[in-house]
C-alpha cells in the first residue's frame, strides 16, 4: 500500500516536471519559426542542453529581462577562427548570426554547416564582397543567387537574413534583395585596428541593450578578442545572441527594404 503511494506520488511527480519544466520557445520569423518550434516539440521532450545544442537552427528562449547584444560576423568562415568563435558562444550559452560569403561557403562547407547546427546563424554577405550599389538588379540578383546556392549546399537552407559588403544600400539593392538588409550600430572597426584590447574595449565601452556589433570572422585578433569579452558580458548580466533572437526578443518586425541598424532603429 504505501509502495503503491510512492509510486502514485512519483508518477504526479514526473507529470508536473514534464509540464511545468518545459522551456517554451520563441519563434525567430513567422514562417520559419513554425518550422523551429516544431522542430522544438521533439527535442524538448527529451529536454537536455546537449541536445539542444546538436540540433538545427534552434531559436533560443530570450529572457526578455536580460540586457540583449547582437554579435555578428562577416566575410567569413575562416578555417580555425570561425571554429574558434563558435566554441566561444557556446562555453557562455550565447550565439552570433555569421553573415557569410558564399565563395568562403563554397571552400569551407563544413564550417558553414557547423555554424548552423550549433545553433547560430547563418546570413549572408554577397558572393564575392562587391559594392552592390555599382551593379545593376541582375548582378545583384546573382550575387544573392550564387551566395544562397553554395550556402544551401553546405547547410540545406539559405541565408536567413543579408548584409550588403560595405553596407552599401540603394533602390535596386533594396528591391532584389530577399528579407531585410541589417547594418550594425557599434562598428569595432576590428579589420582596421587588429587589436584584440582595441576590439574588447569599443564592445565593453559602447554595446548596450538592444546594439548590433560588427566584426569579422578572418582575423584571429578578432577570435581572441570574443573569448575575452564574453564571459565579462555574461557576468554583467548580458545575454549575447543572434539578429533574429534580438528582433524577435525586442518585438521588432524588419521584413524587405527594411535596414536594421539596432533593436532600437529600423529604416
Ligand atoms: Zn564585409
Amino acid at each position: 500500500m504505501i509502495l503503491c503511494l510512492m509510486l502514485v506520488i512519483a508518477a504526479a511527480g514526473i507529470v508536473f516536471a514534464a509540464r511545468y519544466m518545459r522551456t517554451e520557445y520563441r519563434s525567430v520569423s513567422d514562417h520559419f519559426g513554425e518550422y523551429a518550434v516544431q522542430a522544438n516539440e521533439g527535442i524538448l521532450a527529451k529536454d537536455t542542453k546537449k541536445k539542444l545544442k546538436q540540433s538545427l537552427y534552434v531559436p533560443r528562449k530570450i529572457d526578455t529581462s536580460k540586457k540583449l547584444i547582437a554579435f555578428s560576423f562577416d566575410d567569413g568562415p575562416k578555417r580555425g577562427n570561425t571554429e574558434r568563435i563558435l566554441e566561444a558562444l557556446d562555453k557562455q550559452d550565447f550565439r552570433a548570426s555569421f553573415f557569410i560569403l558564399g565563395q568562403n561557403a563554397k571552400e569551407y562547407p563544413d564550417i558553414v554547416e557547423k555554424i548552423y547546427k550549433s545553433g547560430n546563424e547563418v546570413s549572408g554577405h554577397s558572393w564575392s564582397h562587391p559594392l552592390l550599389t555599382k551593379l545593376s538588379q541582375g548582378g545583384i540578383k546573382e550575387q544573392q543567387d550564387k551566395m544562397n546556392d553554395a550556402i544551401s549546399k553546405a547547410c540545406g537552407t539559405t541565408a536567413v537574413s543579408f548584409r550588403p559588403p560595405y553596407g552599401g544600400i540603394n533602390d535596386n539593392v533594396k528591391q532584389v534583395i530577399d528579407g531585410p538588409l541589417i547594418l550594425w550600430s557599434v562598428d569595432t572597426l576590428d579589420w582596421k585596428t587588429r587589436n584584440a584590447k582595441n576590439t574588447e574595449k569599443v564592445i565593453l565601452e559602447k554595446a548596450k541593450d538592444g546594439d548590433i556589433v560588427l566584426m569579422h570572422d578572418i582575423h584571429k585578433q578578432t577570435v581572441e578578442a570574443v573569448e575575452n569579452v564574453l564571459p565579462i558580458l555574461k557576468e554583467k548580466g548580458y545575454e549575447v545572441c543572434t539578429v533574429s533572437e534580438l528582433l524577435e526578443a525586442k518585438g521588432v518586425k524588419a521584413g524587405k527594404g527594411d535596414v536594421v541598424i539596432s533593436a532600437h532603429q529600423v529604416n
